[in-house]
C-alpha cells in the first residue's frame, strides 16, 4: 500500500501516520519527494487493509500497490536512486564503467589490468575470486587470495571493487576486501543470499538470472532492500533465448522496462551477454543509448591465455577506444561519466 501525503501535511501527521502502520506490525517506508511525501507500507497488507488510512490527517491517498514488489518500485521511490560507491555514483544522469577481468588469475596480471582500465576510463574495478563455473573441473577462482589481491589493485588506483558472492558462508568474508557485493545470475533466486547480502550495507550488484523474467528480478532485488541495509544496483546480462550464435541475447529491452517499474540503477553486462569480444563494444554503445546507467566488461592483456571467458575479453586498447565512444554518447544524452574520486 502507499500513502501520498497531502502538500500541507505536518510533521505530526507524518508520526501519527507511521505510529498508526507500525502498531499493527508493519513497516513504514517514508520517501521525501520534492512535491509529496509517500508512506509506502511494508508486510502483510492484509491486517491494515480495511483501514480508512485516507482520513487520517494530512493523507491525500491511499492506493493499494498491485505490483508483488514494493521498496524496489517507482511508486515507493519515485525519484530514480543513485548508488554512490567510494565517490562513484552509479544511477540517474551518470555514466559508470565497470571494466576488469573475468577472473583475478595473479598479482601482476590484476595490477596491469586495474591500471590499465583505468587509465581507458573505467570509475570502478570488477574481478572474480569466487567463480560459478559450468563444470567442477573449471579453474574456480583463487578464493581469499584472489580477494586480497582486488583489495590491493583498489588500494592502488582509487577504483572501488565489484566481485561476486556466491554462498552466504562467504558473505563475511567478501565483505572484507568488496565494495560491492555482486549476486551472480545463477543465484539471482538463491533468497537465502540475497537476505544474507542486503544486511551488510553494502551495494549489491543483483544480476539478472538468465530465465528470469523482469518481475522477479526485481522481487530478487525485493529480497536485498527488504533487509533495510542494502542498495540495489541491477545488471542486465543476458537470456537464454535459441539463439546460439551469441552466448545469450542480451535483452535490452529490460532496460526501459525496468526504468519504467523501479527506482533502481540498471547497468549492462555485454560481455556474458554476448560471448564475443567483437560484439561487446557495440552493444555496450546500445545499452548507453537505451539508457543504462552503465556497463560492465570484461578485460584481459592477454584474451588468448585468459583462464576463463577469453574469447569474450577487450584488450586494453579496445576498451580505451570503446569508452571514448561511450563519452560522446554520454555528452549527446546530457548525462556525466563517472570518475573515481583519488587520482594516484
Ligand atoms: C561475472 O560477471 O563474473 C559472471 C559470472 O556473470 P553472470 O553471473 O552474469 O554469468
Ligand atoms: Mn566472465
Amino acid at each position: 500500500m502507499i500513502i501520498v501525503l497531502r502538500a500541507d501535511a505536518t510533521e505530526a501527521d507524518l508520526e501519527h501516520l507511521v505510529a498508526r502502520i507500525e502498531r499493527v506490525g508493519l513497516k513504514a517506508h517514508v520517501s521525501r519527494g520534492t512535491q509529496r511525501t509517500i508512506v509506502g507500507v511494508v508486510g502483510d497488507e492484509d491486517v491494515i487493509r480495511s483501514e480508512p488510512l485516507d482520513r487520517l490527517p494530512g493523507v491525500e491517498r491511499a492506493m493499494q500497490v498491485l505490483r508483488p514488489y514494493k521498496l524496489a518500485s517507482l511508486e515507493f521511490h519515485p525519484d530514480p536512486s543513485v548508488v554512490e560507491v567510494k565517490g562513484v555514483r552509479i544511477g540517474h544522469g551518470t555514466v559508470t564503467v565497470v571494466a576488469g577481468p573475468c577472473t583475478v588469475e595473479g598479482e601482476a596480471m590484476l595490477t596491469d589490468i586495474a591500471a590499465a582500465v583505468k587509465a581507458g576510463g573505467a570509475a570502478a574495478l570488477r574481478g572474480g575470486a569466487f567463480k560459478p563455473r559450468t563444470s567442477p573441473y573449471s579453474f574456480q577462482g583463487l578464493g581469499e587470495e584472489g580477494l586480497k589481491l582486488l583489495r590491493a589493485a583498489s588500494d592502488l588506483t582509487g577504483l572501488p571493487v565489484i566481485t561476486e558472492v556466491m554462498d552466504t558462508r562467504q558473505v563475511p568474508l567478501v565483505c572484507e576486501y568488496a565494495d560491492v557485493l555482486q549476486v551472480g545470475a545463477r543465484n539471482m533466486q538463491n533468497f537465502n543470499l540475497l537476505t544474507e547480502a542486503g544486511q551488510t550495507g553494502k551495494p549489491v550488484l543483483l544480476k539478472r538470472g538468465m530465465a528470469a523474467s523482469v518481475t522477479e528480478w526485481l522481487m530478487s532485488a525485493e529480497y536485498v532492500l527488504s533487509q533495510s541495509a542494502s542498495p540495489v544496483i541491477l545488471c542486465e546480462r543476458g537470456i537464454k533465448t535459441f539463439e546460439d550464435g551469441t552466448r545469450f541475447t542480451l535483452d535490452l529491452s529490460a532496460v526501459p522496462a525496468v526504468q519504467a517499474l523501479s527506482h533502481l540503477p540498471v547497468i549492462v553486462d555485454p560481455s556474458h551477454a554476448t560471448g564475443h569480444s567483437h560484439l561487446v563494444a557495440p552493444m555496450a554503445l546500445a545499452a548507453i543509448a537505451a539508457g543504462a546507467d552503465g556497463i560492465m566488461v570484461e578485460v584481459h592483456a592477454a584474451p588468448a591465455e585468459a583462464r576463463c571467458d577469453g574469447q569474450q575479453a577487450l584488450v586494453p586498447t579496445a576498451f580505451a577506444a570503446m569508452v571514448d565512444q561511450i563519452h560522446g554518447l554520454a555528452k549527446l544524452l546530457g548525462k556525466e561519466m563517472a570518475a573515481p574520486t583519488t587520482d594516484d
